[in-house]
């Protein structure tokens, strides 16, 4: 006999809200557990029933899509002699899934055959739930052997992160190796597909203890290192390059080739302060130290003069003597100390072109009559005997020649200061009136009034 709803059918229906609609069906459901054309017959329905049951598939299709896999909760594995019967379909069942009418809020506990025979989610999520079920019952087997296990693989890594200080890649590798084999043992083991449980469980025993024995060591050497200023904390990577920090790991320590490379300005000044004999001996005062900012000195010789140098050239220059790496007492070229930094702050540029103007230009028709700091400019008066004009000369060019020759004196640098004058005249604009350099000035000084200077 063709049946006409069948059992697993019928308990769907009844469970929905779809059979409020129809209550003959309801009520002869209720009355049976299958439905074929004989009890139709036998109980005589009515032309209006049979017209019901020729449009079922389409009731049974509304009533499957009110279901939907419930998420919130999880897949039940149970072990073979604890099968729950599925209430749907009435088989017992091992991996028991909960489904939700999202209309009426009904719950069923029911097995993957009847979720893929009404088609409540796709194979691919019905797969995905199971297998992640199943590691969940796997995780709470070996949880209950190594406690914690899963936290701590999870954050393995973090333990090297979280020092107060960079861990050199001979200690820092081995322990990430550490992590990586007890995550792939763990995840086999999770997944089934390791050879035994009591090989994985070995497995994990013996890492883990290796584990601990090198945390311990890891943890003499931060006990060792922590106050020396080149052991920096790991904070200071995230301004690195990527390059760079690999080098620092590799040394374990700041060496002159990682000195240059850092960005840190509070590990940076610590160093300058701690390795202080090489400015000690060449009589340099370290003022400011910033790898962002620029290293700021002056040299004994021209004590109210500040130099400024970018903090990578200076290091890269200087990093192996200032480390003092083979313990050698270094003098360092002055000439070379002064070339690697500029003049940029106003009171030691003014300075510095009044001590050149002091020494080299007494007797020469140029006089220096204002510095333009804001405008990079320096303006001269020129004497030439019949007139007196005024010449326009840029800032950063005499700040170089200033340099020079304040720092060494030589025979040359009289000549060398007035071939460079000389040649600033011939270029067209530098030169002019004095009624037009006072106008000029007279604007500029109601300009910085204005501004607030
Ligand atoms: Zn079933």
């Amino acid at each position: 006999m063709k049946k006409l709803i069948i059992k697993k059918e019928r308990n769907l229906l009844l469970f929905s809200h779809v059979i409020n609609d129809y209550p003959l069906l309801k009520k002869r459901l209720e009355k049976h557990t299958t439905i074929d054309e004989q009890i139709l017959k036998k109980e005589k329905a009515t032309v209006e029933e049979y017209n019901i049951y020729r449009m079922r598939n389409d009731i049974v299709t509304q009533a499957k899509n009110e279901w939907e896999i419930d998420t919130s909760r999880s897949v039940d594995i149970l072990p073979d002699d604890k099968k729950v019967r599925c209430e749907v379909c009435g088989m017992p069942i091992k991996n028991v899934f909960y489904i939700k009418n999202s209309i009426n809020q009904n719950s069923l506990r029911t097995g993957s055959e009847c979720i893929k025979h009404f088609a409540i989610t796709d194979k691919q999520h019905l797969d995905s739930l199971l297998k992640n079920a199943k590691r969940l019952k796997r995780r709470e087997a070996i949880e209950h052997i190594f406690p914690g296990i899963d936290l701590r693989i999870y954050q393995w890594k973090n333990f090297i992160d979280d020092q107060p200080i960079i861990i050199k890649d001979t200690l820092s590798k081995q322990y990430y190796t550490l992590g990586e084999t007890l995550s792939s043992i763990y995840s086999s083991y999770l997944k089934h597909e390791n050879n035994s449980d009591k090989e994985s469980e070995d497995q994990i025993r013996e890492i883990l203890s290796e584990a601990d024995e090198l945390i311990s060591e890891i943890t003499k050497y931060i006990k060792k290192h922590k106050n020396n200023v080149l052991y920096p904390p790991s904070r200071i990577f995230r301004s690195m390059e990527p390059q760079s920090v690999a080098l620092l790991k590799q040394d374990g320590y700041i060496t002159p080739r990682t000195l240059f490379r850092i960005r840190d300005d509070e590990v940076a000044q610590k160093i300058f302060e701690k390795y202080d004999a090489f400015f000690k001996t060449n009589k340099i005062t370290i003022l400011n130290v910033s790898p962002k900012n620029g290293v700021e000195y002056r040299i004994k010789r021209q004590a109210n003069i500040i130099l400024k140098a970018p903090y990578g050239v200076f290091c890269k220059k200087y990093g192996a003597e200032i480390l003092r790496v083979n313990d050698i007492e270094t003098i360092a070229s002055e000439r070379d100390l002064v070339s690697v930094g500029k003049v940029v702050e106003y009171r030691s540029l003014e300075s510095l072109i009044y001590i050149m103007q002091d020494l080299y230009l007494k007797e020469s028709p140029y006089a220096i009559e204002e510095l333009y700091y804001e405008y990079n400019e320096v303006y001269f008066l020129v004497n030439n005997g019949l007139s007196r004009e005024y010449l326009k000369v840029e800032l950063p060019g005499l700040e170089v020649i200033a340099r020079e020759t304040v720092y060494f004196k030589g025979t040359e640098n009289k000549k060398k200061i007035h071939v460079f004058l000389d040649e600033c005249r011939k270029k067209p604009g530098s030169v002019t009136s004095r009624a037009d350099y006072l106008f000029m000035k007279e604007q500029r000084e109601a300009n910085s009034r204005r501004s607030g200077f």
